[in-house]
């Protein structure tokens, strides 16, 4: 028998010998609390992205492009799959998964950019995906490279489907329905491996998100949707690699070229690019020094970093000293301005 198959069955057996006594509750019935409609693809971890290790919890429908709709003969509708547990089994929160660099996304922008041909039911495929891309290939800022412009489609992808959810009568009103991006291309802030929200019940806007849901804020940017805060907070954890808003990028030059300052000295050996995405490698000297969260400091002809701890409330506290009753804006606009007379300080010194 053929190798790969025979290692599948010994691990089925560590697996039943592990689960056996897990389906005790629910070896009749199921009522999952959540249903999954992820990309079926290999790297998008299913059920161990949310730690999943018990029979009963996620209800899993799988497809190339995490697609909600499928096509019958009354017209194109939300996928039996994805209905089943919303009509059948009480569930009442879906989780559509996109995921960075989805091969289905990107054979559909193929398709509406240069047309392709495939095998007839890959084309079905595509064709259910089509119409809701469409209008996101054509809003594309010109300048993206192909990597950005898929990653962007990632997200249009998963808010069009979940559109089709919000409008689907068949599922009920009080249904929550939430739209991530699995990010195991180190394109978001974070690391490889996390969920990033993009959409709840809808609602887009990452500022409206952050507001609305706190449990979500951290590291939750998405690509393309940047934060026109002058200062900003990075997060470089993990795959220590960052992106800077595009309003900083754009505010100075296409190109960020940095220099790391060390107690007010260039290193020169320390300089670093963004690459087309606007990520910076920050070197391993300088995050073992001083750690993997940083401020942006926005100034005229130039930006800083200025670490921060992992509570970065407390860290901007400690860093001000005895403002402890200070909101955090005089806090922040306190930090801005001993941060820029160290460095006018140090700039006199060079
Ligand atoms: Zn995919």
């Amino acid at each position: 028998m053929d190798q790969t198959f025979v290692e599948l069955l010994e691990r089925n057996a560590a697996h039943a010998a592990e689960f056996d006594d897990r389906f005790d509750s629910v070896q009749d019935s199921q009522s999952p609390p959540v249903v999954t409609v992820c990309c079926s693809d290999s790297r998008v971890l299913q059920d161990r992205m949310f730690g999943n290790e018990t029979p009963g919890e996620i209800f899993t429908c799988g497809n190339i492009g995490n697609r909600v709709l499928q096509r019958t003969e009354s017209g194109t509708v939300v996928s039996g799959d994805v209905l089943y547990p919303i009509v059948h089994t009480g569930t009442d929160t879906v989780v559509v998964v996109g995921h960075t660099g989805c091969g289905a996304v990107t054979a559909t922008y193929d398709d509406l950019t240069e047309g392709i041909s495939d095998t007839p039911g890959i084309e079905h495929c595509l064709s259910l995906l089509k119409p809701a891309l469409e209008p996101g290939v054509e809003a594309l800022p010109s300048g993206l490279d192909r990597p950005a412009a898929i990653n962007r489609l990632v997200e249009y992808n998963v808010d069009r489907q979940i559109d089709a959810l919000l409008d689907c009568p068949d599922v009920p009103a009080e249904t929550t329905v939430v739209g991530v991006v699995y990010d195991f291309q180190d394109v978001y802030e974070g690391r490889r491996g996390e969920v990033h929200v993009i959409n709840v019940g809808g609602e887009r806007d990452m500022a409206a998100l952050r507001d609305a849901h706190s449990e979500i804020a951290t590291g939750s940017t998405a690509c393309g949707r940047t934060d026109s805060a002058a200062l900003a907070l990075l997060t470089v954890r993990g795959i220590y690699r960052t992106s800077f808003p595009n309003a900083i990028a754009s505010t100075i030059t296409e190109t960020l070229v940095v220099r790391f300052f060390v107690c007010g000295t260039v290193l020169p050996s320390m300089s670093a690019e963004t690459d087309a995405q606007g990520r910076l490698y920050i070197p391993k000297e300088v995050r073992e020094k001083y750690g993997q969260r940083y401020h942006i400091v926005l100034y005229e002809d130039r930006i800083e970093l200025i670490p921060v701890a992992d509570d970065p409330l407390t860290a901007v506290r400690e860093a001000a000293g005895d403002l402890h009753d200070a909101s955090v804006e005089e806090i922040r606009e306190d930090i801005e301005t001993a941060a820029k007379d160290d460095a006018a300080e140090a700039g006199s010194d060079r």
